[in-house]
């Protein structure tokens, strides 16, 4: 293959370089010599391969085949698609430094051309930057650009209104009274959502003490009833005391009785009267 020979295609800036340089099929057109790395048709005539830009065109302008000078008729040739289409060849950002080999097929979505981001995307293939500063370069470097980018948009820490990272200066200088007023609206919440909390914490603090003076009135209540079932006990022994006590005195005074009654009988016998006490 002629590396000279550079003919843009319609995916890739550049021709496409096989791993395998001895191919077995015919990969350029021989009407404008790019590669047919997509649709290629064969002619009805004498069975030649056109390129789909080519065959479009001579279809359209009514020409004879470009080999043997019969009117053009064509078909697409999916078994030669099939066959380009598995050739290995190296990543067209090779020169950059790729080091990607893979199938024709699998092309496109290793370049992903104009866009960003993808999975396993070659990082040599050049894009635009994402924030529109119009810059142009590869992936790997736009990694580093992107965050630095003038363009790239942010908030403002302050007024929250979103700016360019190049007008951040002028903005901050511009804004002072409205950012003096984001800062007061913000410390008055602050110091709002302070009271709130001290608030809270007051009616916790006394939700806790009036449930300990609940229970110290409980036990209070309990100690209470404890002692007066106690002294109902005691109170209950003594009136045994006291009845036991009472049969105990009304038994003596009946012995005295008797006593007494047994004493009259033995009256003095001088004068007759019974004993003094
Ligand atoms: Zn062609
Ligand atoms: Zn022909
Ligand atoms: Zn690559
Ligand atoms: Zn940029
Ligand atoms: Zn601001």
């Amino acid at each position: 293959m002629n590396k000279s020979d550079k003919m843009s295609t319609s995916d890739v800036d550049e021709e496409i370089e096989f791993v395998n340089k001895d191919l077995k099929i015919q990969v350029k057109c021989p009407i404008c010599h790019s590669q047919m790395l997509e649709d290629v048709y064969q002619t009805g005539c004498c069975g030649k391969l056109a390129c789909h830009t080519c065959d479009s065109r001579l279809k359209k302008d009514g020409s004879n085949c470009f080999n043997c000078r019969e009117q053009y008729k064509s078909h697409p040739d999916k078994n030669a698609r099939g066959l380009i289409q598995d050739l290995k060849m190296h990543c067209p950002n090779a020169k950059k430094g790729c080091k990607w080999i893979g199938e024709v097929r699998d092309r496109k979505n290793h370049i992903k051309k104009g866009e960003r981001d993808g999975d396993k995307v070659c990082k040599f293939e050049v894009i635009e930057c994402c924030y529109g500063c119009k810059r142009k370069d590869t992936r790997k470097n736009m990694d580093k650009h992107e965050p630095d980018c003038p363009e790239k948009p942010y908030k403002c820490q302050y007024c929250k209104e979103t700016i360019k990272q190049k007008d951040e200066e002028s903005h901050m200088k511009s804004e002072v009274p409205k950012h003096l007023e984001c800062a007061f609206d913000k410390f008055t919440q602050e110091i709002q959502s302070q009271k709130k909390e001290i608030v809270n914490m007051k009616l916790e603090m006394q939700a806790s003490e009036s449930t300990r003076l609940v229970t110290e009135l409980q036990n209070q209540v309990t100690e209470l009833q404890n002692q007066e079932t106690r002294s109902q006990k005691e109170n209950r022994a003594s009136q045994n005391e006291i009845t036991q006590l009472n049969n105990r005195v009304a038994e003596l005074e009946g012995q005295l009785q008797q006593l007494q009654a047994r004493r009259g009988l033995f009256s003095c016998l001088f004068c007759r009267r019974p004993p003094n006490n």
